[in-house]
């Protein structure tokens, strides 16, 4: 198993007292799965994936990654947060090369390979601008491809697609899960949004209202063979999406 959660908890310490966010989260990742996170606001998942990345220990259970626990952020994870985080006073090129230069080793063959994705995705002719030239989905692409120029294993994505309006959102994620499939990478997207999560993952991990456990599992069998745009169409996608919208419990 590549990532496995074990009875994951995390209370938070703050002046006003203890905030419980995470009560027992358990699930496993396999090497190249694409898993998708639903779950109320506020119930925990931006934690969650802060705790995966090794940002900070879970108060209880364990996280493992190839079998080891995480105690730290390493390179084999990389974090896609909600907002791009785009620096306006650089260039695109040196946005997506940010995470090379922090390292201490500077590898000629990632910048080569940083250089190739955004040729690959449509980028390559803006390397020179600056973010705010750029269309919002192709500041999304730009955005993972900063998090995937260190070649981590392992993606975590928080809610990538919140900010674009409806239309860009399905065409920028059905982009964005080709170049994952592609670079086969294992990835974890935290979404709110139940279509989105069906279109995109292998399975679905529905939480409970804060403090999270995990509610379900949903499999999508045969609709991990199609495409995203695909799989919105098909008899299936409405069951999946009825069932994961009953237990998300969104008016309660
Ligand atoms: P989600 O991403 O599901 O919306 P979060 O993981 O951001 O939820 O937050 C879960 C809960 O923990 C919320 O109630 C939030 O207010 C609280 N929380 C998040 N970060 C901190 C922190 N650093 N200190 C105290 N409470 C926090
Ligand atoms: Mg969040």
């Amino acid at each position: 198993m590549m990532i496995a959660l074990e009875h994951v908890a995390l209370t938070y310490q703050s002046p006003d007292g203890e905030i419980e966010a995470l009560r027992d989260v358990s699930f496993e990742m396999e090497e190249g799965e694409f898993v998708s996170i639903v779950g109320p606001s506020g119930c925990g998942k931006s934690t969650l994936l802060s705790l995966i990345s090794g940002l900070e220990p879970p108060t209880g259970g364990q996280i493992l990654v190839d079998g080891k626990p995480v105690t730290a952020p390493s390179g084999r994870v990389g974090l896609m947060p909600q907002r791009d985080q785009l620096f306006e006073w650089r260039t695109i090129w040196d946005n997506v090369t940010l995470g090379l230069e922090l390292q201490k080793e500077r590898d000629p063959k990632q910048y080569e390979r940083v250089r190739e994705l955004l040729e690959q995705y449509g980028l390559g002719a803006f390397t020179e601008k600056r973010p705010s030239q750029l269309s919002g989905g192709m500041r999304q692409r730009c955005a993972l491809i900063r998090t995937m120029a260190t070649q981590p294993r392992i993606l975590l994505l928080d809610e990538p697609f919140s900010a674009l309006d409806y239309q860009t959102r399905l065409s920028v994620s059905a982009d964005i899960h080709a170049i994952i499939r592609q670079e086969h990478k294992t990835a974890l997207l935290v979404t709110h949004d139940i279509s989105e999560a069906i279109s995109l993952s292998d399975r679905v991990v529905v939480l409970s209202h804060r403090p999270a456990v995990v509610k379900s599992i949903h499999d999508l069998g045969v609709l991990r063979d199609l495409r995203p745009m695909a799989r919105r169409d098909a008899p299936s996608f409405r069951t999946y999406f009825n069932s994961i919208w009953k237990e998300l419990d969104v008016n309660a």
